[in-house]
């Protein structure tokens, strides 16, 4: 295992709708020591989505369960009703594998992940140019009913204002400088 990466970990978070699945696939795919924080969720599967891929989908009562047996290094009630949360064990085993964990969470958890982890863990906020935007971009996405379209705008919105909480701020108006900027930030981490 690298003395250098060993017990790093990255942090991407956003608002929904604010491009950062994007940019975290293009870090991926940058930086093979890289490795995608596999979420639990109760949500159900999007169509294109794998279990234990995109997520571990779980029932609220085995959720439940491993909240109780303090299981998770965070998780969150992320949409009325749904739970998301990252698995101590996730993370443990990237680590031993290796890897840099990166964290795809909402604003909270991201929050909760710093506190835990202050030293060796980056942060980057991504931002959408506008409130205007971010709700063109979930419309495009297809997979919101009116009112969730609107529960995720205003849920956006609030979360907004969580920004100053972390070290890099990457505003998404062009996907390619944004997806450059992050991995000038990623590279700058994973090698000091
Ligand atoms: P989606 O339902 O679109 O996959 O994700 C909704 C939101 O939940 C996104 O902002 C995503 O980053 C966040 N999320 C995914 N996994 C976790 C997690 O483990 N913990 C927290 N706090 N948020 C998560």
């Amino acid at each position: 295992m690298s003395e250098k990466v060993y017990n790093k970990i990255i942090l991407i978070t956003a608002p929904s709708g604010s491009g950062k699945t994007s940019i975290v696939k293009y870090l991926l795919k940058r930086f093979p020591v890289l490795s995608f924080s596999i979420s639990a969720t109760t949500r159900t599967p999007r169509e294109n989505e794998t279990d234990g891929k995109d997520y571990y989908f779980i029932s609220e009562e085995e959720f439940r369960h491993k909240i109780h047996k303090k299981e998770f290094l965070e998780w969150e009630m992320v949409y009325e009703g749904k739970y998301y949360g990252t698995l101590k064990a996730e993370i443990e085993r990237l680590w031993s594998a290796g890897k840099v964990p990166v964290l795809d969470i909402d604003v909270h958890g991201a929050i909760h992940v710093l506190r835990h982890y202050p030293v060796n863990t980056m942060s980057i906020f991504i931002q959408a140019p506008s409130v205007e935007e971010l709700r063109r971009r979930l419309m495009n996405r297809g997979s919101e009913t009116e009112e969730s379209l609107q529960t995720r705008v205003n849920k956006a919105s609030y979360e907004m204002t969580f920004r100053n909480h972390f070290e890099n701020i990457i505003i998404n108006d062009d996907l390619d400088r944004a997806c450059k900027e992050a991995e000038e930030m990623v590279r700058r981490f994973i090698e000091k």
